[in-house]
């Protein structure tokens, strides 16, 4: 993977362009795909965003969104697209597993590649040019640099403002995480003087949801929750009949697992969620515990050093019995 700024030249000549990003996209992976959808168009490219899945309905606001293709929806007429790009930018994820069903359409497509991505471990060989940072906030940051850097920053407009900032939001825990740099803030003072409304952004990613999503949590944290102390330890699991009585709907488990890590003293959170095809987890840690290499070696997945996910092929309970096995190894790393 060559540098991205070896890309920057390219910019200049109009270009087929597929923008994609990881399956179940959060407002990082949508923020930053959609920022750069609304970049390349300013510049006269042939822009197309397709999604590997559906997305939480709380994105469904965000300039663009609307123009965005399910591949699991539209899978021929994405693929064809796909075949067609002359570049596709792959945003937000580090290895093409993480595209669910379009992996295979990926692999095989022969255009130039390009990684922006800010997870650990990246498939590097797969991408002509990239750049992959774990120290950035969010990939919505390292598009941001992406378009200053390429000389083309006065095309900042006020949709790619709002989109950009959304992941810088989410990806940020609203810029309290570790990695919310000096940067981050002044991107932030950059996009206010764009004439950005950060309090419409926080109130359609936060306080757009029906009621039964704030009942499912209430539900959750009262039934579902457990706290191993000895392991400063918070666990929490959702059933299928949980999911099918409160009419869960994609985004709506989501920062459940943020719950967990408020609790005094609590050092890993962690939960699962017993989906259709898989027990998915999602893991937070407080501190040094490396969330990452925990989902990488035990649960098939990854991510950040705070902030993982990963999977369980076995049934609810004994993916529940396998992860209070497997915690007593870390004993002392927890403590
Ligand atoms: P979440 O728990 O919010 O789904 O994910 C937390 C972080 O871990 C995100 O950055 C996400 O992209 C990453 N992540 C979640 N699941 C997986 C997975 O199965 N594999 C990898 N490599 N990363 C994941
Ligand atoms: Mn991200």
């Amino acid at each position: 993977m060559q540098s991205i700024d070896l890309f920057f030249p390219s910019l200049s000549q109009p270009f087929k362009a597929v923008i994609t990003m990881h399956q179940k996209p959060d407002g990082d992976a949508m923020g930053s795909t959609l920022g750069l959808y609304h970049f390349l168009k300013a510049l006269g490219h042939d822009v197309t965003v397709i999604s590997p899945t559906n997305w939480a309905s709380f994105l469904n606001w965000m300039p663009g969104v609307d123009k965005v293709m399910d591949f699991e929806q539209q899978r021929h007429a994405a693929t064809d697209l796909i075949h067609q790009a002359d570049v596709i930018f792959c945003l937000d994820f580090n290895v093409l597993h993480r595209t669910k069903h379009m992996e295979q359409v990926l692999t095989e497509a022969t255009c130039t590649k390009i990684l922006i991505d800010h997870h650990q471990q990246p498939q590097e060989e797969a991408f002509a040019y990239g750049i992959s940072d774990t120290s950035k906030s969010s990939t919505c940051e390292m598009v941001y640099d992406f378009i200053m850097a390429s000389g083309h920053g006065s095309l900042l407009n006020i949709d790619m403002a709002e989109c950009l900032y959304t992941g810088l939001m989410t990806d940020t825990g609203s810029f309290r995480f570790p990695a919310t740099t000096a940067s981050v803030h002044r991107m932030v003072a950059h996009l206010k003087e764009l004439g950005l409304n950060h309090t419409r952004v926080h109130d359609f990613i936060y306080d757009s949801f029906l009621e039964n999503r704030l009942r499912f949590i209430g539900h959750a944290l009262l039934n579902r929750m457990e706290v191993l102390y000895e392991y400063n330890t918070s666990l929490m699991y959702i059933t299928k009949a949980d999911l099918h009585k409160f009419d869960i709907k994609t985004g709506d488990t989501e920062g459940l697992v943020n719950y967990l890590l408020t609790i005094q003293g609590i050092k890993l959170g962690a939960i699962v969620i017993d989906r259709d095809e898989e027990r998915k987890w999602s893991f937070r840690s407080k501190g040094d515990f490396d969330v990452n290499t925990f989902a990488r070696e035990h649960f098939e997945g990854g991510g950040h050093k705070n902030a993982a996910g990963g999977r369980s092929s076995k049934g609810l309970e004994a993916t529940l019995k396998d992860f209070k096995e497997i915690i007593k190894q870390y004993h002392n790393q927890l403590q």
